[in-house]
């Protein structure tokens, strides 16, 4: 088995991030960094497609967040088997209609190793609160896990007149990215330069209610600030190293999940 740690990857453990942004929003770097690294830990191993575990449950919430935000992109998208099928690297979730309640029992009753803990960096995840909803909807109605990801399903969303974002080359990490810089790469120089403590700082200092925003807004800006050359592009600032990958990257599953990577 090949484990491949954030710490390798990027030069950060999630323990760090966390003692840098606190326990909120920390998401938003832990589902960026694991999206990447799932791609760099299966070109490392030579991969021709990622499995997920993602099973039925994990499926209905990431259709109703994807509501709930009017994220009609990734609702037409989270429900697919397979996605990135023309790239070099396929997603696939063979779970997709599997339970969570038969994947424990089954690992129960066949005496198998499980690992069940909720995440301890982000209590406050949205997907918690979308759970509890799912999870109160089905005390009245059982079947609505497989009735939401067959509504889904049959959503047919015409994105014919949507501008969708051009995957391209991150120009410094080499990885896939809907702009010149990854998201990525963007967090990572945040991190690496102090950016993110002093936009954390000034989060707690003044206060204010819309956090997310607000970081959203600081990463857009030290986006904005690198791709203008306020910040210079260096690999070492970024801990990143160009990966040696013959072919093109041309990976056409979805981009992060903000923290869904459902
Ligand atoms: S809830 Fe998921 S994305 Fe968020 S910090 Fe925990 S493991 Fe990472
Ligand atoms: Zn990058």
């Amino acid at each position: 088995m090949t484990i491949v740690s954030y710490k390798d990857l990027y030069g950060w453990t999630m323990d760090e991030i966390v003692k840098v942004i606190g326990l909120t929003n920390n998401c938003t770097f832990c589902g960026v960094f694991r999206r990447q690294a799932l791609d760099r830990g299966a070109m490392l191993i030579k991969a021709d497609k990622i499995l997920t575990g993602h099973n039925a449950d994990d499926i209905a919430e990431t259709v109703y967040m994807n509501i709930l935000r009017g994220d009609f992109f990734r609702l037409g998208k989270c429900v697919a088997i397979e996605t990135g099928k023309d790239g070099p690297l396929p997603r696939a979730k063979p779970f997709k209609y599997t339970y969570e309640k038969e994947i424990v029992m089954y690992a129960h009753f066949k005496k198998l190793d499980y690992f069940s803990t909720e995440c301890i960096y982000s209590p406050n995840a949205y997907r918690g609160y979308v759970r509890e909803l799912i999870k109160d909807l089905e005390a009245t109605r059982p079947s609505t896990i497989i009735d939401i990801i067959h509504s889904a399903e049959s959503v047919d969303i015409d994105t014919s007149a949507v501008k969708m974002p051009k995957l391209q080359e991150c120009t410094r990490c080499g990885f896939m990215s809907s702009n010149t810089i990854c998201k990525a790469c963007v967090l990572l120089e945040g991190l690496n330069t102090g950016k993110t403590r002093q936009a954390m700082g000034r989060k707690e200092t003044t206060n204010t209610a819309d956090e997310e925003t607000k970081e959203t807004a600081s990463i857009e800006q030290q986006a904005t600030e690198i791709e203008t050359g306020k910040i210079t592009d260096t690999e070492s600032q970024t801990g990143l190293q160009k990966p040696k990958i013959t072919g093109p990257l041309e990976i056409a599953h979805e981009e992060e999940e903000k923290n869904t990577s459902n």
